[in-house]
């Protein structure tokens, strides 16, 4: 069966054809301009590839409830023509086949949780810290949604006393988001965070915040597997920070054979900057 797959993002749209076992074979990426300018040509893509069916991994927020009137739709993007835009009408209109969409980051998850760093396990956590911070929480394959989706980058954290720094977050004053996103780290010191690599009191907060949240995943989601990916985990020396400080928060209450090897519990993503590509194939071949 052809299927496809589409990584709808704020400025390039990643086109994919692949198969139900989830290999890619042919891509394109087109830049991201209004929806009418982007729309007609993705269209196009995937009706010269005879999609089955189509899955999207895309920026948000979305609304994604199904019993919904607007089920489907882009609500209040900052991107101005994208705001309201019913994107999985345009392409059940445009290509007449089924649509699935998701978050860009529970898509990623997802790729890596089929086909990465997360395979094999039962529960996994995907973490990327980058302009802001996502979580995606998939169970045995699923992604977990209820109301909306988690929304775990959001969570409460305990800032330092040593921190003055506000937080970046326009709604929590000690958000995770807040406190450790690429955006926190400029304001926080002054200089983008791919320019603060060697300042060690950088990255032992930055690890610090990233460890309590992690803390707090484990102790609420019980992982298998936490994968941690994003722009601001390229300074890889955060790894072994966070896997020591995880373990300091802990403090040894949860007792598993797991924990103990840090290096292999707390991982980059397996698939690069295929995570997203792949999981939202995987949204089509799940569904079908
Ligand atoms: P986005 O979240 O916008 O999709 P990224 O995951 O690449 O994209 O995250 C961008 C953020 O990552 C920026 O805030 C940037 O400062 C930060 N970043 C990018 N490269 C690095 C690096 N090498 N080291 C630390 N931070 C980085
Ligand atoms: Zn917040």
């Amino acid at each position: 069966m052809r299927m496809g797959a589409l990584e709808a993002g704020g400025t390039k749209m990643v086109c994919a054809a692949g198969d139900e076992a989830g290999n890619i074979y042919k891509r394109i990426v087109i830049p991201t301009k209004t929806p009418k300018q982007t729309i007609p040509s993705i269209i196009s893509f995937f009706q010269e590839e005879r999609v089955e069916a189509l899955g999207i991994g895309c920026f948000g927020p979305l609304n994604l409830s199904k019993d919904s009137l607007g089920f489907g739709r882009i609500t209040s993007t900052p991107k101005l023509s994208w705001q309201q835009y019913a994107i999985v009408d345009a392409f059940q209109k445009g290509l007449g086949v089924p649509v699935f969409i998701d978050t860009d980051v529970n898509a990623a998850a997802l790729g890596e949780a089929v086909y990465g760093a997360g395979k094999g396990k039962e529960m996994v956590v995907y973490i990327t810290i980058g302009t802001g911070i996502g979580v995606g929480v998939c169970l045995n394959y699923k992604l977990l949604h209820g109301l909306v989706h988690p929304e775990a980058g959001h969570i409460l954290i305990s800032k330092r006393s040593d921190d003055k720094y506000e937080g970046v977050c326009p709604f929590h004053k000690n958000c995770f988001e807040g406190l450790a996103s690429g955006p926190a780290i400029l304001g926080r010191w002054g200089r983008k965070a791919e320019e603060l690599g060697g300042s060690l009191e950088v990255w032992e907060l930055e690890a610090d915040y990233i460890a309590q949240a992690i803390t707090n995943y484990i102790l609420a989601y019980s992982p298998n597997c936490i994968i941690l990916g994003g722009g601001v985990m390229h300074q890889k020396e955060l790894y072994p920070l966070i896997q020591e400080k995880v373990k300091q928060y802990l403090n040894g209450y949860i007792v598993h054979t797991a924990l103990e090897r840090m290096e292999e519990y707390i991982v980059p993503p397996a698939l690069g900057d295929d995570s997203g590509i792949k999981g939202a194939l995987q949204l089509a071949i799940a569904q079908l």
